[in-house]
């Protein structure tokens, strides 16, 4: 535990800026990690279970990193666990969530940027589309999923492993190529020196 991620998540919690937003902002584990991973937005399950990736997706997702050696407890213990936005969309009428707009996701940047700031991570690890194009171009998701990209913020070097989102909506993981990028992906994590360092 950090005493300063403890005071910004404080501050982040309280946190009401977005009309459309459904408060309360769903936050992981005050933990300084040496890798962030950074989701999209919370369902609308996580407010009430007040963890992040609480509920279906989080299922595959932990799976996924259970196979290279980290149960879920160990990682929501040892890895700081971000999201574009932190509070749950609401739905899209259409179907599934709605997607934070640009307005939204500029406010909660803000929030990401100190997380930045305070872990000063090695790693970043963003999930789907939507947090992958926050730091890298992204057309196709068989364009970056399975390689390591490098980063450079706030004038330091950064490695970024992209995933695909694990939402049962998503199909891509399930089919090739999803299936043997995500896997080429685990492996890039599996052998990242922040990764092996964890324990
Ligand atoms: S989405 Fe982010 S910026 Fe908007 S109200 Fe929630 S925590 Fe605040």
């Amino acid at each position: 535990m950090s005493s300063a991620l403890i005071r910004h998540q404080a501050e982040l919690r309280a946190c009401r800026h977005c009309p459309d937003m459904h408060a309360p902002p769903v936050l992981g584990e005050p933990v300084k990690s040496r890798i962030i991973l950074i989701g999209q937005a919370p369902g609308d399950k996580e407010p009430q279970l007040q963890k992040p990736f609480a509920w279906t997706a989080g299922k595959t997702l932990f799976k996924w990193f259970d196979q290279i050696g980290l149960d879920e407890e160990a990682f929501r213990q040892q890895v700081y666990i971000a999201a574009v936005c932190r509070c749950f969309p609401g739905k899209n009428p259409k179907g599934g969530d709605r997607v934070p707009n640009p307005d939204e996701i500029a406010a909660c940047r803000v929030w990401l940027d100190r997380e930045l700031a305070l872990n000063q991570p090695e790693l970043l690890l963003p999930v789907g589309k939507l947090a992958i194009s926050q730091f890298i171009q992204v057309d196709k998701l068989v364009d970056v999923i399975g390689q390591q990209h490098r980063l450079l913020i706030n004038g330091r070097e950064i490695d970024l492993i992209p995933l695909p989102h694990p939402s049962g909506a998503s199909t891509w993981h399930r089919k090739e190529p999803g299936t043997s990028l995500l896997q080429q992906a685990l492996t890039l994590i599996n052998q990242h020196p922040a990764w092996q360092a964890l324990t």
